[in-house]
């Protein structure tokens, strides 16, 4: 298990004890490093160090892969959503129903499981 860095940019500047490293003598408050974290898609060991890094290069981060100038549109067309209801019958049949609901029409068009978690799968036309 490959171990990775928090990319808190201040990570390092907090002292605990787990970040303080090293041999004796030498010791430092360092960044920290798991085999997992649990916020900003496994990048982060606290929402501190996430909002550290926002704070740093956020602004860089929306210019950087599109910045919205104006307002996007909730259409029919982009309106679809995947969502499933817990079938809750018999308590043996504990099953999803899985499926496609229109957020303007409220049409509902079934989904099975695998295209439900398929994130490729998508019928929205347009943003
Ligand atoms: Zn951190």
């Amino acid at each position: 298990m490959t171990l990775k860095y928090c990319q808190g940019p201040e990570c390092h500047m907090k002292k605990t004890q787990d970040r303080l490293r090293g041999t004796k003598g030498n010791k430092t408050y360092q960044t920290r490093r798991r085999s997992s974290f649990y916020y900003g898609n496994g990048n982060f060991c606290s929402l501190w160090c996430q909002n550290d890094w926002f704070q740093k290069f956020g602004e860089q981060a929306v210019d950087h892969f599109g910045r919205l100038n104006e307002p996007k549109h909730l259409t029919e067309q982009n309106a679809w959503t995947k969502d499933y209801d817990w079938n809750s019958t018999s308590y043996e049949d504990r099953d999803r129903t899985y499926y496609y609901l229109n957020k303007i029409t409220e049409e509902r068009r079934p989904l099975t499981e695998a295209q439900y978690r398929d994130t490729n799968y998508d019928i929205n036309i347009g943003e």
